[in-house]
């Protein structure tokens, strides 16, 4: 079974790594060709475009930026539609509209090709290690075809019901998570003003009811100042556009997400859109004019 992988970004790299570490044959390609000379040398083949991994591919991936980017690689000039075999299947990782996957889905469809929406949770330190969550939209019988190929990535791997599922689900957890980097960062702005130690309200909290895998990831990075990206502002930007447009959709209002999503607003204005995303941190100390955690 040969795979092909499109988009070696800050994800897309250490997951192609894993795949190979796993034994799969896999074939590569992204428009920079720095990460793909670095998963070249680990053992990948490199196509000359897109089109080369459509006609040569069984199971295609895609780990790109948003659903603009996945539509133009899959439908658009010279895309893989132009070249993918009937009985393929496309996988794509990235997150993106959940609409957009059914569009895509519903042009594979007409060539014969399964597709599956299988966005992941964790960032790159989880992407590194192999131990990514899936959130999976599509059939029953090309999910189970597919697991063994996303456990290679992944340590938990879900399919939350037909195709777009797999998106809804990734934009209900860049809401939880945006929304509570906020509440971080606005509870350990009033500690620090009241002049109690952010690092000891911390030490005192994460193992009650407040703690979180957000607070212990996020936490360390906005004492420190620390906002090397991660995820960056600009992709979280993205997912909550993707979400207010799905909640406008389907009639569900997003109050708190449009709160937030203007906040980092604020911080894309402030040239903060590639810092990582607890840089919501900074909106806060520009707000009160106090560093959180340090002088
Ligand atoms: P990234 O910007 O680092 O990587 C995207 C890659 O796609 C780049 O290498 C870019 O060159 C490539 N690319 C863009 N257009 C292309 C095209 N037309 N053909 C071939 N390659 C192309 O982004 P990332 O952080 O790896 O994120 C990828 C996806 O995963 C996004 O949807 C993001 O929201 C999601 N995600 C990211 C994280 C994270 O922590 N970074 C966590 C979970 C999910």
């Amino acid at each position: 079974m040969k795979l092909g992988l499109i988009g070696l970004g800050i994800m897309g790299k250490p997951m192609a790594r894993n795949l190979l570490k796993a034994g799969y044959d896999l074939t590569v390609y992204d428009i920079n060709k720095g990460p793909v000379k670095e998963v070249v040398e680990a053992g990948a083949r490199e196509a000359a475009d897109v089109r080369e991994i459509g006609a040569n591919c069984d199971i295609i991936m895609t780990m790109l930026p948003d659903s603009p980017h996945v539509k133009s690689v899959v439908l658009g000039e010279g895309g893989l539609i132009e070249t993918i075999r009937e009985g393929s299947v496309f996988i794509d990782m990235s997150s993106i509209n959940p609409v957009a996957s059914q569009e895509i889905s519903a042009e594979l469809e007409k060539k014969g090709v399964k597709m599956l929406d299988a966005p992941v949770s964790g960032g790159e330190p989880k992407a590194i290690d192999g131990t990514l969550a899936f959130m999976v939209g599509g059939s029953q019988d090309v999910f189970d075809k597919c697991k063994p190929i996303l456990e290679a990535m992944g340590s938990s791997v879900v399919r939350c019901g037909d195709i777009g599922a797999g998106n809804t689900t990734k934009l209900a957890n860049q809401i939880i998570v945006a929304l509570n980097i906020a509440a971080v960062s606005e509870a350990f702005m009033l500690a620090e003003k009241a002049g109690v130690d952010p690092q000891l309200v911390f030490e005192a909290i994460r193992g009650g009811l407040a703690g979180s895998t957000v607070m212990e990831a996020k936490a360390p990075m906005i004492m420190a100042g620390n906002f090397k990206p991660g995820f960056k502002i600009d992709l979280h930007i993205k997912d909550l556009n993707n979400a207010l447009s799905a909640g406008h959709s389907v009639g569900s209002p997003l109050p708190l997400t449009a709160q937030v999503m203007e906040m980092l607003q604020v911080l894309r204005i402030d040239g903060c859109g590639q810092d990582d995303h607890s840089a919501i941190a900074k909106y806060y100390e520009k707000l009160a004019n106090t560093k959180i955690g340090r002088e």
